[in-house]
């Protein structure tokens, strides 16, 4: 079987994912073991010798992963951002810099910020809705790196991959993409130019809000010649520093992995219908979807994802403290941080995922409330989300 030429749910299923030879087993099994006998010293079984370094089920995780988002090798991490930290640690150097988006996920704007600028490697940065503000941030010669999120967290602004991997790579930096929100079924980063994919698979990868874990994915040819050997750096730093995807964890990303396709279209479903009555609603001042026409990334967004996502965030007249009170009322929605599961959550980003960054230039409106569409019935959520709103 070669599974590369097969369509994204016969992959998602079976990439990685032989039957056991042994049993018949049709599921991968968890390989819950730190160590592996050796058959005289240094005789490795398929190279297994230690699970920090390999671990059955977590290459079976990193092997349909890879094919998923189309790349050449995949590494699957205990959390996204220790895959973040294996890319940014792993791929620069101190006195590089490198370009991140204004409205970057909170966490890896402080990894950034806090762990890898101390380190030595300085940033700009830029709003990447913009593509021609990353230019204007290139440093030539010592710009390495360029960060990309798109959708991003929590005003759903749209990059064109296509258009910043033509700037990364003329400067002969890599462009990296955190695939998170658009999912690997929605988006695939790489056939639009991009040198490597990163997941939270926390969220859509997952689905299922049981399990935290992160996977970087690296492209077949990597657009600069000095990053040749990204994959091999990667892996050197994911066993190096150890903050490898545990044999459990990494099972339950492989069971999400086997249904996103199908959660996916549910969510975007969804998500569209919930659009569809904050449409409705006098008291809904601003709608962040990227399916809506009147979205700024509405046309790139349609061109690089198949669908638009099941996130959606939107401002309600009233102030902030309506807002607060409004997320407090729903009954089915659960109240909570995080996204991508099957329940669908809603949160104050001002208070809660974005509260770090108040008073600087990511600082978020205080009437917004941001929702990860589930995959309920949808009338069930209308109904919920109406009698919270009042
Ligand atoms: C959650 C998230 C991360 C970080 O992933 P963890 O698994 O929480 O470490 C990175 N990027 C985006 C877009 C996220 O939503």
């Amino acid at each position: 079987m070669s599974p590369s030429n097969h369509g994204f749910s016969t992959r998602a299923i079976h990439a990685g994912q032989e039957p056991d030879p042994r049993t018949g087993a049709v599921v991968p099994a968890i390989y819950q073991t730190s160590t592996y006998k050796q058959d005289g010293v240094g005789g490795l079984r398929e190279g297994y010798e230690y699970s920090r370094s390999a671990n059955p089920t977590r290459t079976a995780l990193e092997q349909c992963i890879a094919e998923l988002e189309g790349g050449a090798r995949g590494f699957a991490f205990a959390s996204g951002l220790a895959a973040e930290d294996a890319i940014l640690r792993g791929l620069l150097r101190p006195g590089d810099h490198m370009i991140i988006p204004t409205d970057a996920y909170g966490g890896t704007f402080r990894l950034v910020d806090k762990i890898v600028k101390p380190w030595g490697v300085d940033y700009s940065l830029a709003k990447v809705a913009h593509a021609d503000a990353i230019r204007g941030e290139i440093r030539p010669g010592v710009t390495k790196l360029v960060w990309v999120e798109t959708p991003t967290n929590p005003l759903l602004g749209i990059a064109d991959i296509a258009a910043i991997a033509a700037i990364a790579h003329e400067a002969g930096a890599l462009l990296v993409v955190d695939n998170t929100f658009a999912s690997s079924y929605l988006q695939q980063p790489l056939s639009l130019g991009a040198d490597i994919v990163i997941h939270s698979t926390t969220k859509y990868a997952g689905g299922h809000s049981d399990v935290v874990g992160g996977a970087v994915v690296v492209a077949e040819h990597v657009a600069v010649p000095e990053f040749e050997d990204a994959a091999e750096r990667i892996g050197f730093h994911q066993n190096g520093l150890g903050a490898v995807s545990g044999p459990m964890d990494s099972w339950l990303v492989l069971r999400g992995l086997k249904t996103l396709a199908l959660r996916m279209e549910r969510h975007c479903d969804n998500a569209e219908r919930i659009v569809q009555l904050l449409q409705s609603r006098q008291d809904v001042t601003n709608i962040y979807y990227p399916g809506l026409d009147s979205h700024p990334g509405h046309d790139v967004a349609a061109r690089q994802m198949k669908r638009f996502g099941g996130m959606v965030s939107f401002q309600l007249a009233g102030g902030e403290q309506h807002a607060v009170d409004a997320i407090g009322r729903t009954e089915l929605w659960i109240l909570g941080e995080s996204l991508g599961g099957v329940e669908s959550l809603i949160e104050h980003p001002g208070r809660m995922t974005h509260a770090s960054v108040a008073g600087t230039e990511l600082e978020v409106p205080g009437d917004l409330i941001r929702l990860s569409v589930g995959i309920e019935d949808a009338e069930d959520l209308v109904a919920d989300l109406e009698q919270a709103l009042g």
